[in-house]
């Protein structure tokens, strides 16, 4: 039997359309099923006002994998798990069913044309922040320092966490 280290991943999960907490929730589900993979957590799901977007709120969470997979793998799977929820992208920040972003990939930085890792725009959004710590209070961000630390700067950004039903 061979051991490999699995690296400690976080993915940001978004809906706004049709009833966005049972979308998130099976987002997570789905998740849990991908292959080389645990799920290791999951935030509480918030609600959050749309930003550069239009629409009803967001539902908006945070989940922590430990995967053997690739990152461009778990692009790739990712971006499955969004079509298989009907997205659809008619416009650019158009509401959407289901948006998986990965956020960290361990302590990685990486730069290609269809992936940046840690997610560009992860620190500037309360509704990345606020889940992630909810997870990991002390999670640093590779390149930007800890993730605690852009939580001021956010604190205009309307966000609540949603009861458990
Ligand atoms: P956003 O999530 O920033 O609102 P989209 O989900 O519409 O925007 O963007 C999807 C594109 O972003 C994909 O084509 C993918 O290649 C690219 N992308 C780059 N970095 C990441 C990342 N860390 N996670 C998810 N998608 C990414
Ligand atoms: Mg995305």
């Amino acid at each position: 039997m061979s051991m490999q280290a699995s690296v400690q991943v976080f993915i940001g999960i978004g809906a706004n359309l049709g009833d966005a907490s049972v979308t998130v929730s099976k987002a997570i589900a789905a998740l849990a099923q991908l292959p080389d993979t645990t799920l290791v957590a999951h935030s509480a799901l918030f609600g959050s006002a749309p930003i550069d977007s239009s629409g009803d709120d967001y539902v908006n969470a945070v989940a922590e994998l430990a995967s053997n997979l690739s990152a461009t793998d778990l692009l790739q799977h990712l971006q499955a798990i969004e079509l298989a929820h009907g997205r659809e992208r008619p416009y650019r920040n158009a509401p959407r069913t289901l948006d998986l972003d990965l956020l960290l990939y361990g302590d990685e930085k990486i730069n290609t044309s269809d992936l940046q890792v840690p997610h560009p725009r992860m620190t500037d959004r309360a509704f990345v922040l606020l889940p992630l710590l909810q997870l990991s209070a002390d999670i640093s961000i590779p390149g930007k320092g800890r993730a605690q630390s852009y939580v001021a700067a956010v604190a205009n950004q309307r966000i609540q966490e949603l009861p458990t039903t």
